[in-house]
């Protein structure tokens, strides 16, 4: 190609990129699936009903814009009218609207790290400037350090990953009393976890709350997530979306998922139970089990390199999900999967 490099065609935030890595979602062989934090149950059959039922001729037209059946129907569930929400494609898409509006070359993004390195990615495109606060070892929020810094943008992810464990609303509300810009709190396991800081958009112009039917509900794969927040801001982050960021069959499943939330809340509650036999499971075998309030676990072996581990498990068709990062060298990260998978992981570990 004519003397041009690929390369220079690109922005050199992009370049410089190592870019977000998933977790393996692998073709080869069938496996007890405990590395990417799905949820082991399918989606409630109402909603699958309700995606069959969706797919006729009418996908040749767009689907709606605003999502407004769908905010709706959210507005009656969580308390809001519905102009307080924002529904995107996944809350990984309502990660990047934000991102793309708030934070510009140069701007400050603070967050607590270990997290999900989304965050990181996100902001590396915009040429803005991590401000990594590290938590401590128990994962507290250190909330002194998420203080007013000058940062446009302040995400938390509670309950957070990949520690599982979760911050006090209190501690949540006070960073919104500190911070002069937004405050993303990440609520993706927050259905598994004792309390939310939904509570706080009303009280807060600079909260915003983000939600997303992958875990909980069982819907990874249809991608839809919402967001949280005062009307002013979100018309303004509206104007950043893709004007059809959810397709007809994502909106018509979430709006079937929220109508059987008694399905999802039985499958969170045995998600529960079964989290508690993993965590006792691991403490047996000898490793530090952080306690979670997600629908996975953190289990430390404090200043064991854990990748030959991860790479056994996996030999033993168990995938678990090791992170080569200063701080998580030690430790795998396990998605609660079925008492059956609980268990073949288990009987790998101890093998
Ligand atoms: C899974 C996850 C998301 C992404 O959710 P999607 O709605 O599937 O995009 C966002 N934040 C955290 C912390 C997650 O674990």
């Amino acid at each position: 190609m004519g003397g041009v490099s690929w390369r220079s065609l690109v922005r050199s935030e992009v370049q410089r990129l190592a870019g977000y890595v998933p977790g393996e979602q692998p073709r080869d062989r069938g496996y007890v699936k405990l590395n990417t934090n799905e949820n082991p149950y399918p989606p409630s059959p109402r909603v699958l009903e309700a995606i069959r039922a969706a797919a006729n001729a009418d996908l040749r037209l767009y689907p709606d814009p605003s999502a407004t059946e769908l905010r709706a129907k959210a507005g009656e569930v969580y308390g809001f009218a519905p102009d307080f929400i924002l529904a995107g494609n996944g809350s990984d898409e309502l990660l990047s609207i934000v991102l793309r509006s708030c934070a510009g070359p140069g701007d400050r993004v603070v967050y607590p790290t270990p997290t999900y390195s989304l965050y990181e990615t996100l902001v590396a495109i915009q040429g803005a400037k991590t401000v990594a606060v590290p938590f401590p070892s128990d994962f507290r929020l250190p909330v002194d350090g998420l203080g007013e810094q000058g940062q446009v943008l302040t995400i938390v992810c509670n309950p957070n990953a990949p520690s599982g464990t979760l911050a006090p609303v209190s501690a949540i509300e006070e960073i919104a009393r500190r911070v002069r810009g937004l405050l993303v709190v990440d609520e993706a396991y927050v259905d598994f976890a004792s309390d939310s800081a939904l509570p706080l958009v009303h009280r807060y112009g600079n909260v915003l709350v983000l939600r997303t039917f992958s875990k909980s509900f069982s819907l990874c794969g249809m991608r839809i997530g919402l967001a949280f927040g005062h009307p002013d801001l979100l018309a303004e982050l509206a104007k950043v979306k893709d004007s059809y960021n959810i397709g007809r069959l994502g909106l018509v499943a979430a709006a079937a998922a929220l109508d059987d939330r008694a399905y999802m809340e039985a499958n969170a509650a045995r998600v529960r139970a079964t989290r508690a036999v993993l965590a006792s499971g691991l403490s047996n075998l000898g490793f530090d089990v952080l306690p979670s309030e997600t629908n996975f676990v953190l289990a430390r072996r404090p200043g064991e390199d854990l990748a030959p581990l991860q790479r056994r498990l996996k030999e033993r068709g168990v995938l678990v999900r090791y992170f080569a990062v200063p701080g998580l060298r030690d430790a795998v990260r396990i998605t609660v999967g079925t008492p059956e998978e609980v268990r073949s992981l288990i009987a790998a570990l101890g093998s």
